[in-house]
């Protein structure tokens, strides 16, 4: 016999998170707890405004999922019981996480991927005044950061890159536009990101119009976020980016979330793995999804003026584990 149960939570940011698409000052949270044989399993997931959650919208989900889960659905059910998008993932987590403690097992073990010792991972400057992203970047090396994720939208792209990279000569840079660009101007942007050393561009075009990135020449890979969410958005995606963003959140959770790792890499997409505004537990989560990944935007838990309890060990620029 199985119990679930599910509940939101809020967990206040220390500093305001600043992208192309609005401010947060906090992360929003919905926890999922699968209790079995007198052991449980815990799941989170971050319901998202752009891809039409929201918190009512993910708790419904659940609701309706509740019986199938407290008759024994499994992870392999799940992915016909429910569409791919949060509430899905904080069932699939809390499914790994009672899996493993039913089992004895960490997730590593479980997945059966060797784990690293220690997970490099960016550190994302929010969208503010080129002197005050300058700032932020040389506060993050300081610390001891290697890999930056820069936040932009439409606004000061030359003044902001430029302030920033004088601040960190030697830093890895990455750029995420959330999809605030135009296809007009971009071949100029791409080249002056690549001017600046820049590594690799995120979503500059909205989802719904990045059909302009077809066989658009440019000298640094573009990676699709807002536009994957799937193992079944690769084939669209194939002319149009060389790298994709697997979020747990988008996937569904880290079934899905191996698949379409999977299916991305026999594809010939690089990959990336991000997240969400959330706690250690949902980073705990996509783990697995590490080894393989071009690079790693697990800092979600960073930006909390305080992480849940026992969270995994963070700090500037990686995870410790
Ligand atoms: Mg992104």
């Amino acid at each position: 016999m199985r119990s679930m149960h599910f509940y939101a939570e809020a967990w206040p940011l220390h500093t305001a998170f600043v992208i192309a698409r609005g401010s947060r000052t906090e992360a929003k949270v919905v926890v999922v707890k699968i209790e079995q044989q007198g052991m449980y399993g815990v799941g989170e997931c971050t319901p998202y405004a752009r891809y039409g959650e929201s918190e009512a919208s993910v708790m419904q989900q659940l609701a309706e999922v509740l019986p199938a889960v407290l008759q024994g659905a499994t992870r392999q059910d799940l992915q016909r019981l429910m569409p791919a998008g949060a509430a899905r993932n904080a069932v699939d987590s809390a499914l790994w996480n009672l899996e493993c403690h039913l089992n004895g097992q960490d997730l590593w073990q479980l997945s059966g991927i060797q784990a690293p010792q220690r997970v490099v991972m960016a550190q994302t400057i929010a969208i503010g005044t080129p002197e005050a992203m300058a700032f932020a970047a040389r506060e993050q090396e300081i610390k001891g950061a290697t890999l930056l994720k820069i936040k932009l939208d439409d606004r000061f792209i030359r003044e902001r890159l430029v302030a920033i990279r004088a601040a960190v000569p030697r830093m890895s840079l990455i750029v995420d536009a959330n999809e605030s660009w135009q296809a007009k101007g971009l071949e100029e942007r791409c080249q002056l990101l690549t001017d600046l050393g820049v590594a690799m561009l995120e979503q500059p075009l909205p989802a719904t119009d990045d059909s302009a990135l077809e066989n658009f020449v440019h000298p640094l890979p573009i990676c699709a976020d807002e536009s994957c969410h799937t193992s079944d958005d690769l084939v669209r995606l194939s002319r149009r980016y060389q790298m994709v963003n697997i979020k747990l959140d988008k996937t569904g959770g880290l079934t899905e979330g191996l698949k379409l790792a999977e299916q991305a890499r026999l594809q010939g997409f690089d990959i990336m793995l991000g997240c969400m505004l959330c706690t250690s537990r949902a980073i705990a989560a996509a783990l697995p999804l590490v080894p393989g990944a071009r690079f790693v935007d697990l800092d979600g838990p960073t930006w909390l003026a305080n992480d849940i309890k026992l969270g995994l060990a963070f700090a500037c620029g990686a995870i410790n584990l």
